[in-house]
């Protein structure tokens, strides 16, 4: 019988745990053997290993964070620390490895599909949906719902106050999670890693358009969502010098990690089970060192490099709907 294995490794993200029950109950169903690893590739090199069962994954789904934990892991980026971890899955009779994370992760998993001749398959899960290959990860859904409550809350404030805030959204170095939340919230500006020209420019246009809006409606609120690793300064420098140009008090908030936690919405639901339990439909094939992924909402397999050589365009509708929206209300 078939011995599989899973791990969740790099940042964690909602979801993930409804993607090992996936995983869990269809290698179950077909008999398979099945191991957790215990956070991420640090388990594979110190061989930290619990059986998964169908019992254990009673009322999981709906759980945040992942019952298997997650790290980085610097050991095993080394050439000792890749044939440790393939010995240890030799040793115990490993067939197929899956590996639940981001790109950082699929390049692991694609240096160990070097040296160890197992199956490996990777399944992406992160909030940042910066992994090219698949229309969405797991958790990306649950993290725009995140971040666009607390947006809405903020919000409030502004507007009580006619004041402008400066909220901070993750995403690493992509803009798919700020430029969702900016636009379902109804934010009045983003600052997103693919569109931002200069700082000058930014601050200009910033402070043309509030401006424009005082002159139309006296006193106004005003909402910027900003992507994380953006600003060359960071927020702090972002909303000092805005508040000079403006002449207006800029708050900073930094939503920070409440984006990676939390129950996970239906969207990440039914994209962990789709692609855990099509992952597990490959074990009996020949196929390995594969992304599984969507594509216009089918399952599809991606070679792993495919994940990351490719950037991730962020999609052009959104980005003209923003600008739109932005623009509409200087008209
Ligand atoms: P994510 O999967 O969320 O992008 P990271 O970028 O932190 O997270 O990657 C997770 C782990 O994957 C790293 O801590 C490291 O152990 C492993 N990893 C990343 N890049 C490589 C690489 N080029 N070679 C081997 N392992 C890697």
């Amino acid at each position: 019988t078939k011995h599989i294995a899973i791990l969740t490794s790099g940042g964690d993200a909602p979801g993930m745990n409804a993607c090992i029950r996936a995983i869990v109950i269809a290698a179950d169903r077909l008999g398979y053997q099945i191991s957790g690893y215990l956070r991420g590739y640090n388990g594979l090199l110190d061989d930290q290993r619990i059986t998964l069962t169908c019992e254990r994954m009673h009322n999981l789904l709906q759980q945040g964070g992942t019952i298997l934990h997650s790290a980085r892991c610097k050991a095993f980026t080394t050439e000792q620390g890749l044939k440790k971890a393939a010995d240890n899955l030799t040793k115990s009779n490993v067939d197929t490895l899956f590996v639940i994370g981001g790109d950082g992760s699929f390049r692991g998993a694609h240096a160990l599909g070097q040296i160890w001749e197992g199956q490996i398959i990777g399944l992406p899960g992160t909030i940042d949906n910066d992994v090219a290959g698949t229309d969405a990860t797991i958790g990306y859904y649950t993290a725009i719902e995140t971040a666009v409550s607390s947006i809405d809350k903020v919000r409030d404030t502004a507007d009580a106050f006619d004041r402008v805030f400066m909220v901070e959204v993750m995403g690493r170095h992509a803009g798919f999670l700020a430029l969702s939340a900016a636009l379902a919230s109804a934010s009045d500006y983003v600052i997103l890693p693919e569109r931002f020209s200069n700082e000058a420019d930014t601050l200009t246009q910033i402070c043309t358009q509030i401006q424009q809006r005082q002159a139309k409606r006296g006193p106004v609120s005003y909402v910027i969502v900003l992507a994380e690793n953006v600003w060359p300064g960071g927020i702090n420098d972002l909303c000092v010098r805005l508040a000079s140009q403006s002449n207006m008090e800029v708050k900073p908030v930094i939503l920070g990690h409440v984006q990676r936690g939390g129950s996970p919405v239906s969207q990440d639901r039914l994209l962990a089970v789709q692609l855990g339990t099509y992952a597990v439909t490959l074990v009996e094939t020949s196929t390995s060192g594969v992304m599984v992924g969507t594509y216009e909402d089918k399952a599809v397999t991606v070679p792993l490099p495919q994940t990351w050589e490719d950037a991730k365009p962020l999609p052009d509708d959104a980005v003209t709907t923003m600008m739109t929206l932005m623009n509409e209300r200087y008209r």
